[in-house]
């Protein structure tokens, strides 16, 4: 089994609070949220962070964008939302297969 913790939610190994699925990407609350709405954006296939992602991974980061607003919205967040992706041991990463974290709810985050 992998050792990835996202492979095992992919997988259905590790229970997650999935918030949706389809054939390349699934998405799930975050398990320590910072905002009152805090869920992640993942692709099914393991890929260790963006800084390993190519031409040939645009279209799927496309596409975890705009789903990432979209269920942003259907999570209620019309004030705005943040987006981020922690990149490398210098970006704060912890679990190294990709993913955009999308947060926001309750007060105004602070500016950056
Ligand atoms: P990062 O620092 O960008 O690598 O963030 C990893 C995120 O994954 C953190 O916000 C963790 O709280 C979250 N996380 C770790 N394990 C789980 C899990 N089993 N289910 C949901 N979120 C998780
Ligand atoms: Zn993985």
């Amino acid at each position: 089994m992998s050792d990835c913790i996202f492979c095992r939610i992919v997988a259905g190994s590790l229970p997650s609070k999935k918030l949706y699925e389809d054939d390349g990407v699934i998405a799930f609350h975050d398990i320590r949220p910072i905002a009152p709405v805090h869920f992640l954006v993942v692709p099914k296939t393991h890929i260790a962070s963006l800084s390993d992602c190519s031409t040939d991974h645009e279209a799927l980061l496309g596409r975890m964008l705009t789903l990432g607003a979209r269920l942003a919205r259907e999570q209620g967040l019309h004030a705005g939302f943040r987006t981020m992706i922690n990149t490398g041991k210098g970006g704060g990463q912890e679990v190294f297969h990709l993913h955009i974290h999308i947060f926001g709810g309750g007060t105004t985050l602070p500016k950056v």
